[in-house]
């Protein structure tokens, strides 16, 4: 849809080239969810594609996600067959039910940053121990962990400005076993509950989202009981309440979830 109170729209080839940041100021990416409803609050677009960053990157320790690649280059890229955690990424891609279209815009970056409670990407990441690269204006950058970055439904640490530059990934995770487990009424509602869960054989991580305001990282400290421990715990999270499902409904969707992410 158009956005008629949008003044300007800046098209930045670097960072240091914007020389402030005001109030109505929102970065562009795919624009899939920006020009997908009204936003009268904004009044600038500053769009990241002129930045051209980097995409997908192997470091000698790191997988470098750049935050404006496309959803659809995590399904076409040729991961390495021991890199059993890729397979997170297709499963998160095709969670999101979205057209063809959609995934060929919409960008990683914009994915995490709008931060919806049901956001496909992030218990993902959380699960991989992820870490995000945030700059500023000034090109300076702060590492933020994937479990610390999002606070609540469309709330992020990320302050006025600021942007996600790219998300990092520890090589060695990505040998990790993972499971991605969503529920939803419908194949193409929004997900009322996802669990997904990384392990080898020191350690379980265990995320829940879409059930939750933001995804939650599960303490598990023994691999062998971490079923029951895992489904326990769920008693301390705070489920959302509200007309599409009870709190009640999603806690028990998600120990479901958890149950068939240790039985696959
Ligand atoms: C009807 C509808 C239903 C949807 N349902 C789901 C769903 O169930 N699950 C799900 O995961 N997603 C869902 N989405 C979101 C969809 O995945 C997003 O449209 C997409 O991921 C946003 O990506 P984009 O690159 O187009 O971002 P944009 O639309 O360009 O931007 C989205 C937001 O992120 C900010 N942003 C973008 N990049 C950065 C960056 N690098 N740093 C800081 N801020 C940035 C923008 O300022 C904006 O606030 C839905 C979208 C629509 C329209």
């Amino acid at each position: 849809m158009d956005l008629p109170n949008i003044e300007t729209y800046l098209r930045p080839d670097e960072i240091q080239a914007i020389p402030n940041w005001g109030e109505g100021w929102a970065w562009l990416a795919g624009g899939t969810w920006l020009f997908s409803e009204p936003q009268p609050h904004l009044k600038v677009l500053v769009d990241t594609q002129y930045l051209r960053w980097s995409e997908i990157e192997i470091q000698a320790d790191y997988l470098s996600i750049g935050a404006t690649c496309a959803l659809i280059k995590l399904l076409e890229y040729p991961w390495l067959a021991e890199w059993t955690a890729t397979a997170g990424f297709k499963s998160a891609v095709a969670a999101l039910a979205a057209s063809l279209k959609v995934i060929n815009i919409a960008t990683v970056g914009g994915n995490i940053c709008l931060a919806l409670s049901v956001g496909t990407l992030a218990p993902v990441m959380v699960a991989l121990n992820a870490s995000y690269e945030i700059w500023n204006l000034k090109g300076e950058s702060r590492l933020v962990t994937a479990k610390d970055f999002q606070l609540g439904f469309k709330k992020t640490v990320l302050q006025p400005g600021e942007i996600l530059r790219r998300i990092l990934i520890p090589l060695s995770n990505l040998k990790w076993t993972i499971n991605y487990q969503r529920f939803s009424i419908a194949a193409t509602d929004p997900a009322l509950a996802i669990v997904v869960i990384a392990s080898n054989h020191q350690q379980v991580r265990c995320v829940i989202s879409a059930s939750v305001a933001a995804p939650r990282l599960l303490k598990c400290e023994d691999v062998k009981t971490a079923p029951t421990q895992l489904i326990n715990s769920l008693e301390n999270e705070d489920f959302i309440e509200d007309r599409r499902a009870s709190a009640t409904y999603r806690r028990e969707m998600t120990a479901v979830l958890i149950k068939r992410c240790f039985n696959n």
